[in-house]
């Protein structure tokens, strides 16, 4: 994975490769601008030093996204950034009881004001619009670093424009196509990603014809369900009432399903829609590409399935053959940059803590803060690096890769990377 680097007036330059960037700290021509994601700053300027075009794609996901940059075919750095999506619901909704059991308690009778509040337009919940900010902040933290000019992001899960399209003949449904992809992908979203037949999850699932070609049975989508290997040998060239004929609740689902036109399965995905309106105001070239599209790309090329290659594969400019020059993607996790609750509650609601200091930054150090403590004195020697938890006394508890170090001094402290409501891990 190659280090970013800036010139003395922190403008973007080709990143360079670490064993380069290692050379220029070590003759004293650079130094360390941030440790997450690592960047050097060079000591004097280099007009015009930026020659290559740099690609930046996304695979949003919601748990995880997929983050790559890619300068011609070479893959030059990588990121997983994990959302909080959960935790944002989970004390939105833990918020919403404490206040309603308070005011159920003990208050007088209040009429329902919930109609008075109108939402804006284009508002989505709090835990999804959690994800679009995360992946925005990224996009802005990395165009300074790197001289991006163009962005790729999958937007749709299949291409609706060709699953219609009545063109496409029965050749096409061969596998390893491109159509043989967007076709798996609206089937998976229409059958629930899991067997039409026995509803069995998180195995391979295989194209079925629902009435058998051997009986006059089309190529339309209409047609077309999944099944697992065991329920398409079973069922093999059988009408679906003969196969089903003990099980009529199934095969009236199945019926019934597979009549549903393609506007009901397709999900329309606020998030990606809101995320792809945010970066078009970054002024860049956005190229957008289907799920379908991503992992003909992937599958094609052979690379293993994970958020960051995924994102290598978004879009159909994908090179045909990418040199990957990534080992380990660099792990972003959103933290949040702590709660504005002034007293922590106990269940039942009452204050369990005194009220939460204002001041945020003790002897230099911030909750958050990732630091190195090199402890010389006492029971704790040792070397400790993590995210610190400051406390007013100066006794601070880093969470290190391992576990949780209590009671080290401010003193042996030393600041890494300051918070920026994100912890990283490689
Ligand atoms: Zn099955």
């Amino acid at each position: 994975m190659r280090v970013f680097v800036l010139d003395s007036n922190k403008k973007p330059l080709n990143p360079c490769h670490p064993g380069k960037a290692r050379k220029l700290l070590n003759q004293g021509k650079a130094s360390m601008f941030k440790r997450y994601p690592f960047t050097i700053i060079l000591k004097e300027e280099k007009p015009n030093h930026v020659n290559n075009k740099f690609e930046l794609k996304i695979d949003p996901g919601s748990r995880t996204t997929g983050l790559a940059i890619l300068s011609a075919n070479n893959l030059i750095w990588a990121a997983l950034l994990n959302h909080r999506g959960l935790q944002i619901k989970d004390s939105l909704l833990s918020r919403k009881q404490i206040r309603r059991s308070r005011r159920n308690r003990k208050t007088r009778y209040r009429q329902p004001r919930f109609l008075n509040r109108k939402k804006p337009k284009g508002w989505l919940a709090p835990s999804l619009m959690s994800r679009v900010h995360n992946i925005i902040t990224w996009v802005k933290r990395l165009t300074k670093l790197c001289p991006i000019n163009k962005i790729a992001q999958e937007l749709v899960r299949f291409d609706t424009q060709k699953i219609n399209n009545p063109e496409i003949s029965g050749i096409e449904y061969q596998q390893g196509t491109l159509f043989n992809y967007e076709i798996r992908e609206y089937l998976l979203e229409k059958w629930g990603r899991r067997c039409a037949y026995c509803g069995i999850q998180n195995v391979p699932l295989e194209i079925e014809h629902i009435i058998p070609k051997s009986k006059s049975g089309t190529n339309s989508v209409n047609n077309l369900t999944l099944a697992c290997r065991k329920c398409n040998l079973a069922k093999g060239n059988q009408d679906i009432k003969d196969f089903l004929s003990n099980k009529p609740s199934i095969l009236n689902r199945i019926l019934k399903q597979c009549k549903q036109t393609l506007k009901d399965a397709t999900a329309v995905n606020s998030t990606r829609w809101k995320l792809f309106n945010s970066l078009k105001e970054f002024n860049l070239e956005i190229e957008t590409g289907t799920g379908g599209m991503t992992k003909y790309n992937r599958t094609k090329q052979g690379l293993e399935k994970t958020h960051w290659l995924d994102a290598t594969c978004v879009g159909k400019s994908t090179p045909e053959k990418i040199k990957v020059e990534v080992i380990k993607p660099l792990i972003i996790t959103a933290t949040g940059r702590g709660s504005r609750q002034m007293v922590k509650p106990d269940k039942y609601g009452f204050p369990r803590t005194s009220p939460k200091l204002r001041q945020k930054q003790f002897f230099g150090f911030q909750t958050g803060d990732i630091v190195k403590a090199v402890v010389t004195k006492g029971k704790k020697v040792g070397t400790y690096v993590g995210r610190v938890a400051v406390r007013k006394t100066g006794s601070f508890n880093i969470k290190t890769a391992f576990s949780t170090v209590q009671g080290i001094n401010y003193k042996y402290c030393k600041p890494i990377h300051k918070a920026d409501g994100y912890s990283y891990a490689t």
